[in-house]
């Protein structure tokens, strides 16, 4: 039975983000032949239409707002309930970003259906959509399925491939007018300060290179800079890294920092404790190199590489700087 699908944009500096893609290959795989929304947010909103139309979207809701230029819950909050009262879809995705994951409980509760979050896959089983997520900090997967009423899931960024874009696909656009009482917004965003981690975007990244404890110093990260800059990819860190001072909060990877997902995933100085890899044991590829055999980074590591990491990374940033030269 086709089922009308709405996915949540995911924007981020009036760019969109490859999760808002990703949500929309997943739409395309379960939509049956229903159509597929992308709502998005901002007075800049027009200019994503094409884009999200390249990547599968039949119909694009624009609210300008320029209160929504900036995330905010209770702005985001209205829109999205507004957005969904008005295409009333069967499904609804978002990303399980930090929008994704603010947002979508909230307007969940308040239309009063289940949210499956965090989900690493989606399926078309005999006419049922299947989620599935990590549970157990990632030790293992459960399947779900929505029996009755809307199904709504946040996407865990780099786990469902975007697809290419098809650039003759064009969308029909609308416009949404949403008032919002002047006094719903209980937050005004007035300055974005950034955390660094290294121009890319860490839960989007698709290589890390993090560092851990035996990285020593915030001075040690350099060299984890250096290889990350030479393969277009981000530093990361783990909390032993981040309690010692070496490095921002903002780079943790783990149960109580990031998760992410990238291709590579290389892993310096890490021991590789349960609650770090809650957050990168799903990496596509992973790499550790630690000077301790014993390490139990190793058990979790495609390739394992037992030396000093400081001699280990700037070989292999020569290597990798003569092979994309
Ligand atoms: P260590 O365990 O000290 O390991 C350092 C490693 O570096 C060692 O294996 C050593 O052999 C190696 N090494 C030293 N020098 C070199 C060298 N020159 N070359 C190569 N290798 C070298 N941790 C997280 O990472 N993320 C989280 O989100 C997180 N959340 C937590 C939540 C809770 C509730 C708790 C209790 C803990 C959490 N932790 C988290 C902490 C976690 O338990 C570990 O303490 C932490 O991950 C250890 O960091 P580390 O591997 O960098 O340090």
């Amino acid at each position: 039975m086709s089922k009308n699908v709405l996915v949540l944009a995911d924007v981020r500096e009036q760019k969109l983000r490859n999760v808002s893609f990703e949500a929309l290959a997943a739409a395309r795989m379960v939509a049956e032949g229903g159509q597929i929304t992308a709502a998005v947010f901002g007075s800049f909103a027009k200019d994503l239409v094409d884009p999200l139309a390249h990547y599968g979207a039949d119909r694009v809701i624009t609210v300008l707002n320029p209160e929504l230029d900036q995330y905010t819950t209770d702005a985001y909050f209205q829109a999205f309930k507004k957005v969904i009262e008005h295409v009333q879809p069967d499904v609804i995705l978002t990303g399980h970003t930090a929008v994704g994951r603010d947002v979508s409980p909230r307007v969940a509760a308040r239309l009063g259906t289940g949210l499956i979050s965090d989900c690493t896959n989606v399926e078309l089983v005999n006419g049922q959509i299947v989620f599935t997520r990590p549970i157990y900090a990632g030790k293992a997967f459960v399947k779900k399925v929505v029996k009755d009423g809307i199904v709504f899931a946040t996407l865990r960024p780099n786990n469902i491939a975007a697809g290419e874009p098809d650039g003759n696909r064009t969308a029909q656009v609308e416009e949404l007018q949403v008032d919002f009482a002047p006094d719903s917004l209980r937050t005004l965003v007035k300055d974005i300060v950034k955390k660094s981690a290294g121009g890319v975007d860490l839960s989007e990244a698709r290589i890390i290179v993090s560092g851990g404890r035996g990285v020593k110093s915030a001075e040690g990260f350099k060299p984890l800079q250096e290889l990350a800059d030479v393969l277009g990819g981000a530093v990361g860190a783990s909390r032993g890294a981040c309690d010692s001072g070496y490095c921002d909060y903002a780079l943790q990877i783990g149960q109580t920092g990031k998760v992410v997902t990238p291709d590579l995933y290389i892993a310096c100085g890490i021991s590789g404790a349960i609650q770090h890899l809650a957050g990168m044991s799903n990496s596509k590829v992973i790499v550790a190199i630690n000077k301790d055999p014993e390490a139990p980074i190793f058990q979790v590591a495609d390739y394992g590489i037992v030396g000093d990491l400081f001699e280990v990374v700037p070989l292999l940033t020569e290597e990798f700087k003569k092979l994309l030269a």
